[in-house]
């Protein structure tokens, strides 16, 4: 088959998350999947590792290290690391290529022209060679095996690690939509306020998101968690271990899940009558990662009286999303 590029392809899709990077191979699938965080040597600005090596590093630097994540909040923070992560994870994909790909980039919603032009200059940077940008939700939709053609309501709610990103669809189009900049990050933050309030225990990032991932929830569970956390004592200042329950961890995670909450119903306030009725029978569908903590669906349908569908592999959404849409690039050029 022939799409508008011509017959012989290595296209690829991108979805540039604000946690994780993944990169779609067209007819292979997803072949990277890695942390979107850089590490920089602080005086020479020069790159020292990407991905997951840069991940390890993160809050463990020296003082001529540092480990950043370009696209945290869903905006680009820096456009220089942007271009060279871009350009490590279209090299390591593209490694086996005879011409420099074709490149499919999903971009948050929120992102003004201005990033969405540099997102674009930095992939052909990188070594693309032609670029074509689409919304993340739409992306996520697709990704999902929602029917977006069809002239009736389809709406995703991706809760990723910087945003939360929700959208309504019909007939290939976004018809109204909302990001915000609430979502798995603002959760371990929340973590991380608890446990210095509650125990004087200080933890870093990534423990607060390990604790988040082992008995984090939204709604209350059959079966409650305990969990040891080790950190520093902020007072004593030495380490120490704390026996934490999942109740607290929900309590705490409360107010920022309300955040989440709000906005997916002020979404639905705002969508057309026709477009609502769809919505009764059809719902919506969660992706992203933030999509996977326990009980989120539960609550939101208890919230929004709306059926709730979590993905299959919520954090491979975005990604097959633009895989589908390389198998028919022409799609992309009638309707984004
Ligand atoms: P982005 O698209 O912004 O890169 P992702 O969709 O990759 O984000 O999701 C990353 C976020 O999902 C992170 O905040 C991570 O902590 C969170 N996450 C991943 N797995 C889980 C899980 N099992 N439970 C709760 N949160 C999770
Ligand atoms: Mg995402």
């Amino acid at each position: 088959m022939s799409n508008f590029f011509g017959y012989f392809s290595n296209d690829i899709g991108i979805d540039l998350g604000t946690a994780n990077t993944l990169v779609y191979v067209k007819d292979k699938g997803i072949v990277l999947r890695e942390p979107s965080v850089v590490a920089l040597d602080t005086q020479t600005r020069k790159v020292r590792a990407v991905g997951i090596e840069a991940k390890k590093m993160l809050g463990r630097t020296p003082g001529n290290i540092t480990a950043i994540r370009p696209m945290k909040d869903g905006v680009i923070a820096d456009f220089d690391v942007t271009e060279a992560m871009l350009r490590y994870f279209i090299q390591k994909a593209s490694q086996s290529f005879r011409a420099p790909p074709r490149v499919v980039i999903a971009i948050p919603s929120g992102i003004t022209a201005v990033e969405k032009r540099a997102v674009m200059d930095s992939a052909t940077h990188a070594g693309a060679r032609k670029v074509i940008t689409i919304p993340e939700p739409m992306a996520a939709a697709i990704g999902v095996g929602l029917p977006i053609d069809e002239p009736a309501a389809n709406m995703i709610v991706d809760i990723g690690g910087g945003t939360t990103e929700i959208a309504v669809i019909s007939l290939n189009g976004i018809v109204f939509s909302k990001s915000i900049r609430v979502a798995g990050d603002e959760l371990d933050a929340a973590i991380i306020n608890y446990m210095k309030r509650a125990y004087n225990l200080l933890i870093g990032e990534r423990t607060a998101e390990e604790i988040k991932i082992t008995i984090g929830s939204a709604y209350p569970l059959q079966e409650e968690k305990l969990m040891d956390v080790k950190g520093r004592d902020s007072v004593a200042g030495l380490p120490k271990t704390i026996q934490i329950t999942s109740q607290e961890i929900r309590e705490a995670l409360s107010d920022t899940i309300a955040a989440i909450v709000d906005a997916v119903r002020t979404t639905l306030e705002r969508c057309p009558p026709e477009l609502s009725a769809d919505l009764v029978d059809r719902g919506f569908v969660m992706a992203g990662g933030g999509s996977l903590i326990r009980g989120i669906d539960q609550l939101l349908s208890e919230k929004t009286g709306l059926p709730v569908t979590i993905a299959d592999d919520p954090l491979s959404a975005v990604a097959n999303g633009t895989g589908a849409v390389l198998n028919d690039l022409s799609w992309l050029m009638d309707n984004v």
